[in-house]
């Protein structure tokens, strides 16, 4: 459930509207859940509405699957790019005392491509983890690759097949990208600027989370789950791949996190995901059965 604040500001420059993000829990009457404030930009004015719409259902969606955003306030800043060929050709989070989520649009496509694109998915889902030191990185991107599939295949914006898809060409394409940038991976992610070994570190930190997620699963426990306690209880603008990692297990009460992290940070190969996870993973998260 989204509040829409009908405290919507018009001012000459641009237009802003206040969101609140799901109530969760609610006590004497009020709401907790971050708030959230669009800057419309130089968007159309009457393109609006449907970019609320996009911006409200892909909280909702994330909400679903990690539960309430973290943080007392939210910034989402629309950047118009008229001839971009996709609806969000390009985003990124910029950290501070209020977290920002920068997206480029191109609002000429309809609402159904906006839904249907994983970029807000996969922003949104990088403010419930710290940023982390370089040689982590890989658990940043990772983290939020892995969480983009995992909310689209729970909204129904994607079904299991498509999800299992998905899952699969990444990592093929992580792997790969491995056979071009070889060395430890905590090296490659803390220099994979310079080497454009983007795919490497995407894909490494996701089939991190997949291992660790279906690990937790045989517990009767997910990612998901742990992600949401820790969000709400926890969560720091910085951390370390070490600290993240030791800090979800105290919540989840395992070791599981910390030994794949160390694991994951050294290995140099690309680590193989099953079919029997990924099985488990679309079990658990699917809402159709
Ligand atoms: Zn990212």
């Amino acid at each position: 459930m989204l509040k829409t604040s009908n405290k919507a500001r018009q001012s000459k420059h641009f237009s802003r509207t206040l969101l609140f993000s799901t109530v969760l829990v609610s006590c004497f009457g009020v709401a907790f859940g971050a708030e959230v404030e669009i800057d419309m930009g130089n968007s159309p004015l009457n393109e609006h509405k449907k970019m609320q719409q996009w911006i409200t259902g892909g909280i909702q969606a994330v909400e679903l699957s990690l539960g309430t955003m973290p943080g007392r306030n939210i910034d989402i800043e629309l950047v118009t790019q008229s001839f971009a060929n996709e609806p969000v050709p390009f985003a990124q989070v910029i950290r501070g005392r209020t977290n920002k989520v920068r997206l480029q649009i191109n609002t000429d496509w309809p609402l159904q491509d906006f839904v249907d694109d994983w970029t807000l998915y996969h922003e949104l889902s990088h403010l419930y983890i710290p940023y982390l030191d370089y040689p982590s990185f890989w658990l940043n991107e990772g983290f939020a690759t892995y969480m983009q599939n995992i909310v689209m295949l729970q909204s129904q914006v994607i079904d299991k097949a498509t999800f299992v898809n998905k899952l699969q060409a990444g990592l093929e394409r992580g792997r790969l990208n491995t056979i071009s940038q070889p060395g430890k991976l905590s090296m490659v992610s803390n220099d994979m600027w310079r080497k454009h070994a983007y795919m490497r570190v995407y894909w490494s930190g996701a089939a991190y989370f997949a291992e660790v997620d279906a690990l937790l699963l045989q517990r009767g426990s997910s990612l998901s789950q742990v992600v949401a306690q820790y969000s709400q209880c926890c969560i720091t603008a910085n951390s370390s791949g070490s600290g993240l990692t030791q800090q979800f297990d105290k919540i989840a009460g395992t070791n599981i996190f910390y030994s794949t992290y160390v694991k994951y940070a050294k290995r140099t190969d690309f680590p193989k995901i099953t079919t029997e996870q990924l099985d488990a993973i679309v079990h658990h998260y699917a809402v159709i059965p």
